[in-house]
């Protein structure tokens, strides 16, 4: 007889789109801009502070459940100048990667009748949380007009009723890469006041802005520490998502409410790497130039990257929607045509356009690229088919290769 499973599971349907594409990678060997991390070797200042840590014993014990000491210290010191006050040590909380905190956030704070607004396309993780706390998913397009992808202060206005409980603001945004500004994060600010609603920060990016563009956190904004939980990625920060450690900060109340499901989830990250990443944002935090920050380091391989897979998309007729900041670039395939479009698979396949043009590339060309119609959380109009989602924060071999791929289409 088979075992009957909870009905909440059901809606969370079958394999995660990681996993298919990810399969559909390796399986091509394929050089991998599909998914959305670094790939270059441990960076020899993290490698000298995982040693380190190693030879103190103490890391290899259970550490403080809301977080290792010494990396909450840390926390505090580096982000209290970017929200404008002195965090305390009960407004942080160490996670097991951003997705945890996205996780317990959606746990703990929404339910069935309640209403999350979170802007379209997006990160599949708030959806399939969202409904795993049975609340109702409201996507609001973002909408692609002249190359930026613009907020409509009417349409994300009317998306709001009296359940709603949550907005997620994801900035730097994947996958468009728009970093939302000064006056759009001003405006879900006030919108959140009017409908007492909490904001669910996705600051993952923040380290990675382009020249032009600024990362404001919306709870620095006033007001909004209280009714703001910020989400950062030390794997996103320093290239190591394998390491899988993230935190989050607000209001104390908020923070608490976020260590009560900790308590029956994982009790506590990794003590080592916790150690370890404390040791690394302390040597951010203390770094004098000439000195190279990691992130400095970072930023100029992602924009070297970047303006070389700018320069070979445009050259083989497919153009680049100018990224802002984080990891993507949204490449628009409408007008490019591949000899693989003519074949009968291809004409017959009932798949959007964008599906169908990257299982052409993987398969034909064996270099991974995502779908940006796998990103949209509705099946409205306004769900763009013909772009792809291009990661260039990878090793510069990794894009050269690409580029090399990308110049051999026909
Ligand atoms: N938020 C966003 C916007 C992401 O893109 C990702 C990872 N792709 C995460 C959260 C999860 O981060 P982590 O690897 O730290 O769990």
């Amino acid at each position: 007889m088979e075992i009957g499973h909870a009905d909440k599971i059901s809606e969370l349907g079958a394999p995660s789109m990681w996993i298919e594409w990810g399969d559909l990678a390796r399986k091509n060997n394929s050089c991998n801009l599909g998914s959305g991390f670094p790939n270059f070797p441990l960076h020899p200042d993290l490698r000298e502070e995982l040693v380190s840590a190693a030879e103190n014993p103490v890391t290899c014990w259970y550490t403080r459940a809301q977080g290792h000491p010494k990396l909450i210290e840390e926390i505090i010191a580096t982000y209290s100048p970017l929200v404008g006050r002195e965090i305390q040590p009960t407004e942080a909380i160490v996670t097991i990667g951003a997705y945890q905190g996205i996780f317990w956030s959606f746990e703990a704070f929404v339910q069935a009748g309640d209403e999350v607004i979170v802007f379209d396309p997006m990160f599949d993780a708030y959806r399939l949380d969202c409904v795993l706390a049975g609340a109702k998913f409201v996507p609001v397009a973002l909408k692609l007009e002249s190359g930026s992808w613009v907020l409509e202060e009417e349409l994300f206005k009317n998306s709001f009723n009296c359940n709603t409980k949550m907005i997620v603001v994801n900035t730097p945004h994947n996958p468009t890469g728009k970093v939302f500004t000064r006056k759009e994060l001003e405006f879900i600010s006030k919108l959140s006041k009017e409908y007492n609603c909490l904001i669910l920060a996705d600051e993952v990016y923040d380290r990675y802005v382009f020249d032009g563009h600024e990362h404001l956190s919306i709870a620095s904004l006033p007001g909004m520490w209280e009714r703001t939980i910020t989400l950062c990625s030390a794997g996103k920060m320093f290239g190591v998502t394998g390491w899988r450690v993230g935190w989050a900060f607000g209001g104390a109340n908020l923070i608490e409410k976020l260590f009560r499901i900790c308590k029956c989830d994982t009790f506590g990250a990794s003590t080592i790497l916790q150690e370890a990443l404390a040791g690394m944002l302390q040597r951010q935090r203390l770094c004098i130039p000439p000195k190279e920050s990691y992130f400095q380091w970072a930023s100029n391989i992602f924009v070297e990257n970047y303006t070389k897979l700018q320069k070979a998309f445009t050259n083989a007729n497919m153009p680049v929607i100018p990224a802002e900041g984080g990891f993507f670039m949204i490449v628009d395939c409408t007008k490019r045509r591949f000899k693989f479009q003519d074949s009968p698979e291809f004409q017959s396949s009932v798949e959007t356009f964008d599906i169908k043009i990257a299982k052409g590339i993987v398969n034909k060309y064996k270099l991974s690229v995502l779908p940006l119609s796998l990103f949209y959380g509705s099946d409205s109009k306004s769900k763009l088919t013909s772009y792809l989602r291009v990661c260039f924060a990878k090793s510069p071999e990794s894009v050269d290769k690409a580029v090399e791929i990308i110049e051999s289409f026909e």
